[in-house]
């Protein structure tokens, strides 16, 4: 199924404004595949995050034997949407030491007395390394903009609040994303596009199993009846930032075998644009393999 043909479908196109609802939430309203029926799509689906997985934790070594170049990974979505499904089932064959997920809440007092962008800075990736972050610095014009109080803990200087000062807030948002694409950091973004509707159905599961309670909070809740200002939001941000450098990729989350296949295969393919290599040994350095290899072959027994 997922193949590059596919891919195209969930980029928001860098420039353009974009309109959620032009994009499917569910697996039957991507283009072509509803003809097929759920259990094919089901089947390959599954075969790609498979394959992918495997992909993956082969580039990663390669990233990190290569050493040019980290992954950035954001995901950012409403809640219920998969978010930490995704990077457990996509992540699963990566060799620990290799990846490193930051979780991002309400900022710390410490955090407040920063500028927006500095506690996502100090858990950007090294070189070789992949880099998830679950929330992300949009959330500084997401929450923040639906909740227009928690800019006063802020404690910025003086000034208007209005469509001048979300502009900026996006246009600094390009600029740190292409000084980390310029210096190496890929930066691929990711939307997880879940319909109300199947955000009620995971609300209600979380409140009636009892193995699924410890997920539902009553601030989830309270987020839902912003949901009109959230997509409003969502839109802005993705429209603004949205950038040949680091683009966003709407993501259908109202499945979660759908949502994985298609992250992990965007994952691999970007991957896969990266020209990356095992380095080649010096002569020098082949030299005193050999010499390293002789000593302890001569090494009495
Ligand atoms: P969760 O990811 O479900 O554990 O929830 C984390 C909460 O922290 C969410 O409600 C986010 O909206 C909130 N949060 C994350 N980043 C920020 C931020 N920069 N400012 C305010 N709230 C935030
Ligand atoms: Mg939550």
């Amino acid at each position: 199924m997922i193949r590059r043909k596919f891919l195209h479908l969930f980029r928001a196109e860098p420039g353009k404004k974009i309109r959620l609802a032009d994009y499917p939430t569910a697996w039957d309203q991507i283009e072509g595949l509803k003809p097929l029926g759920k259990r094919v799509v089901r089947e390959r689906a599954a075969e790609v995050l498979e394959r992918s997985r495997r992909e993956l934790a082969e580039m990663q070594e390669r990233l990190y034997a290569d050493d040019r170049y980290s992954l950035l990974i954001v995901f950012q979505a409403m809640d219920a949407a998969g978010k930490d499904g995704t990077i457990k089932h996509v992540m699963s064959g990566v060799n620990p030491q290799g990846c490193q997920v930051f979780s991002f809440k309400e900022p710390s007092a410490e955090e407040l007395d920063h500028t927006f962008l500095w506690r996502y800075m100090k858990a950007l990736p090294e070189r070789g390394r992949i880099g998830i972050f679950n929330r992300s610095h949009y959330e500084d014009v997401l929450v923040v903009k639906v909740h227009p109080e928690l800019l006063e803990a802020q404690k910025l200087p003086p000034g208007k609040r209005g469509k001048k000062f979300w502009e900026a807030r996006y246009e600094d948002i390009n600029a740190f994303e292409r000084h980390l694409v310029r210096n190496g950091t890929v930066v691929l973004k990711f939307f997880l596009h879940l319909s109300k509707k199947e955000q009620k159905k995971r609300f209600l599961e979380r409140l009636t199993r009892p193995d699924k309670h410890w997920k539902f909070s009553a601030a989830d809740l309270a987020e839902r009846r912003h949901w009109d200002a959230y997509m409003k939001a969502y839109e802005q941000a993705i429209s603004a930032t949205s950038t040949e450098w680091a683009p966003w990729y709407i993501v259908p989350a109202d499945n979660k075998w759908a949502t994985r296949a298609i992250v992990a295969d965007l994952i691999v393919q970007t991957l896969k644009k990266l020209d990356l290599h095992y380095p080649e040994p010096t002569p020098e350095q082949l030299a005193a393999l050999e010499a390293a290899r002789r000593e302890l072959e001569d090494e009495p027994d």
